[in-house]
């Protein structure tokens, strides 16, 4: 056995709990700027070939937030991001909250149906789009929403290499209004921007989720949150400025918004950015810069293990953490046996901006006797957990229950959805809609879900999204769509459908037609005609009884 197996457990992580992280930087420009005061001259984004300083960044965010006040785009305003992983997303981001605004990062991979349905939710007045993108916004997506102004750009502009995995600009109609961001940056250089008060309650970002149930809702996340969890970060891995990150989590969902990119901002560590998460990239990028540390979801791990990656390529990626989907300890060995490196677990979600839970660094997490699963860990600083059960009073260790969680990164509520607020969050503690189970040690494991959500390799399908979407096919009389076991996602989605009378409707054209207007996670991989859906007696769909069929 290794010395790390060695090391005793801890009953509960107890590193010093920062008390005035709202004094210290109270919102996360404040948080950005520190670092530049600091480090000015330090690469602190690598993109294959270029790199920006933290003054470069700072410069090229200033001008976008001159871009945005000159253009009229007042504070709290909403600047929705649907861009990969770039560079432009940590300028835009930035811009956003020099000016006051509020970032709606959307997921790239969204169809215009997708797109249009956050863009008219958030209210964005602007949008920063991927020219390789721009398809589902010139397929008609704005036309829904009240989008004012958007910007445009190409992935190739911070690159310098000819690198044949960056796709062609396709030939698509730009919208009237529509602007290039190189030259709106190169039109604003060197101004800066009408300072904005920014407090820790402001809203940073409105990440979206469909949360426990219904339809996606902007979870809105605080400066206070992301500065909080950015710490966390930083403090629980035992990051420092020489520090490098390795960015494969998307930058549009929280845990690379807040894992990478704001703690690359806070430390400042460099960031590694490749624009989509391509294995042969990744190595390749760890070969180049030698990153200490990443977080990511199983997928990417699994992704890993199948690249010509040696034990010395990954040398340097010391620090490594897994979250948003189940890992299973096998694959943590797999790993270990291949690459000398521990995955550790960190738990979390949308609504509690990343990281709530995590193994402490070097200590091995207990593994459940019952379910084979590794534990999730402990509640990291000024953070509470709860297992409560179905009448909302609190369990003893041992019992499983929901797990609810309270701390500085859990979010002020939905954008716009008071009721959906008071449901999720009453009194401001989460209710996860994870149904967890505390042992004596206080370690905590994931036991089930109460939540219908799927979880595809870290990728979340709303079963209520997916049934929208076949609800819109004419032959479809009912939908239901449930997670099914799958070896590399862990879930993948299947959907049943009953039909109309006299219509006809194959399983493959139904896949095509969900594969058509959802992201490429999201539709069914797999459809299956059924004369009758389950449902009790008062018509409601048995889910449970669709799930049944594919136990074990
Ligand atoms: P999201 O809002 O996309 O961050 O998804 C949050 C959900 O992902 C949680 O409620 C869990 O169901 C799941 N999740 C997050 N981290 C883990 C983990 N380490 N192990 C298992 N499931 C996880």
């Amino acid at each position: 056995m290794s010395a790390y197996h060695e090391r005793p457990r801890p009953a509960r992580y107890d590193a010093a709990q920062p008390t005035d992280f709202d004094a210290e930087h109270p919102h996360a420009v404040a948080m950005f700027q520190d670092a530049v005061r600091r480090f000015p001259d330090r690469p602190l984004i690598h993109y294959f070939d270029a790199a920006l300083t933290a003054a470069e960044l700072d410069g090229l965010s200033d001008a976008f937030a001159v871009a945005l006040q000159d253009r009229g785009v007042a504070a709290g305003e909403r600047v929705a991001l649907y861009l990969q992983n770039v560079p432009q997303f940590a300028i835009a981001l930035l811009g956003a909250w020099k000016a006051g605004c509020v970032a709606v990062p959307i997921n790239p991979m969204n169809k215009r149906r997708e797109l249009a349905l956050l863009l008219a939710d958030s209210g964005a007045a602007v949008l920063v789009a991927l020219r390789g993108l721009h398809e589902s916004v010139a397929a008609g997506a704005l036309a829904e929403t009240a989008v004012t102004w958007t910007i445009t750009t190409a992935e190739r502009a911070h690159q310098t290499r000819d690198d044949p995995r960056v796709l062609p600009e396709p030939d698509v109609a730009v919208p009237a209004g529509t602007t290039d961001l190189a030259a709106l940056l190169d039109e604003h250089r060197g101004r800066r921007p009408v300072p904005v008060p920014l407090a820790p309650e402001d809203v940073a970002v409105l990440t979206y989720t469909s949360g426990t149930t219904g339809p996606p809702k902007g979870a809105m996340n605080t400066h206070r949150n992301v500065v909080f969890d950015a710490r966390v970060w930083r403090d629980w891995v035992g990051l420092g400025p020489d520090d490098v990150i390795l960015g494969v989590a998307p930058l549009f969902h929280i845990t690379g918004l807040v894992g990478h990119l704001a703690l690359a901002l806070l430390t400042p560590a460099a960031l590694v950015l490749t624009h989509r998460f391509d294995p042969g990239a990744v190595v390749d990028a760890v070969r180049e810069h030698r990153p200490t540390f990443t977080v990511g979801a199983i997928t990417v791990f699994i992704a890993l293990l199948n690249t010509g990656a040696t034990r010395d390529d990954l040398a340097s990626l010391r620090r490594i953490y897994s979250g948003g989907a189940p890992i299973p300890p096998s694959t943590v060995l797999a790993f270990e046996r291949r690459f000398g490196q521990r995955i550790h677990n960190v738990y979390g979600l949308t609504e509690t901006t990343s990281a709530a839970f995590a193994q402490p660094w070097a200590v091995e997490a207990p593994v459940d006797e019952s379910s084979g699963a590794l534990s999730v860990g402990v509640p990291v600083y000024s953070t509470r957990a709860r297992i409560i059960g179905e009448d909302g009073r609190e369990l003893p260790p041992g019992e499983v229950g929901e797990l609810v969680i309270s701390g500085p990164q859990v979010v002020a509520g939905y954008w716009g959805k008071p009721e959906e607020t008071e449901s999720a969050l009453p009194g401001g503690e989460l209710r996860t809609g994870d149904v967890a189970r505390m042992d004596a040690d206080g370690w905590f494991y994931l036991v089930d879900r109460k939540k219908d959500q799927i979880n595809a390799g870290g990728f979340k399908v709303w079963p209520r999204e997916v049934e929208d979407v076949l609800y819109e096919h004419p032959a479809v009389r009912e939908a239901a769509v449930i997670g099914v076991p799958d070896a590399y996602r862990g879930e993948t989605v299947r959907a049943y459908v009953s039909l109309r009378p006299d219509h006809e409707a194959a399983p493959e054209e139904l896949v095509e037609f969900c594969r058509a207007r959802l992201a490429a996670y999201k539709y069914p991989r797999q459809v299956e005609v059924l004369t009758e859906l389950p449902k009790t007696t008062t018509g409601k769909l048995l889910r449970r009884e669709l799930r049944a069929r594919h136990a074990d």
